[in-house]
């Protein structure tokens, strides 16, 4: 995720501080902390729960909510962090403030939608499935780089959208030059 604290990494920036709450901007501040998320998350179910959450980096918090709470119940807070990077992004790159918990219930909806969807036509996405079975062989004929592996993500998530009727979707990628080759529509011998 392209929060404040990995762009001043990146020397990409050189200030980390979230424009709206004046702290530095780390993935867990925008997912759980910032304008937005504050008001998904204190409306939500899962406040007291995400109270003792480890915040020290999203691999921990993600790892304890793992093993605290059931799949459907991650599911839907990984919806409800989507639709607080979604808020956030809207303030960032279009100066437009979205009421959170309206965010949040489309977020919410999609994710039940999808699910639905998933249960009766699709089969259930398994990191053991075709996708990661592609990848793996793409890895072996092209080497293990981040570029295959990003490209071959958003490959995924474009079929996958197709497969469920979405003709116009949005990718979020921080890889720029997987973002470059797809915008180039040139054909060579990158394997992207
Ligand atoms: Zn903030």
């Amino acid at each position: 995720m392209a929060v404040k604290e990995r762009l001043l990494q990146r020397h990409i920036i050189t200030d980390a501080s979230c424009q709206f709450c004046g702290v530095g901007e780390t993935v867990i501040h925008s997912l759980l902390d910032c304008v937005i998320a504050m008001e998904i998350w204190n409306l939500s179910e899962y406040k007291d729960l995400l109270n003792d959450v480890p915040r020290l980096n999203f691999v921990e918090l993600w790892s304890w909510l793992c093993r605290k709470v059931d799949a459907s119940v991650l599911c839907a807070i990984a919806a409800l962090m989507w639709a607080a990077w979604k808020g956030r992004n809207m303030m960032v790159y279009q100066g437009e403030r979205l009421n959170g918990v309206l965010l949040a219930v489309g977020f919410a909806r999609l994710v039940q939608d999808y699910n639905t969807y998933a249960e009766k036509v699709l089969l259930p996405p398994s990191i053991h499935g075709p996708a990661a079975a592609t990848v793996t062989t793409v890895k072996k004929s092209f080497g293990t780089t981040l570029k295959i592996t990003e490209a071959m993500a958003v490959r995924y998530g474009v079929m996958l959208a197709g497969r469920l009727g979405y003709n116009s979707i949005e990718v979020e990628t921080d890889a720029v030059n997987v973002v470059a080759a797809l915008k180039s529509s040139k054909s060579g011998v990158s394997p992207i």
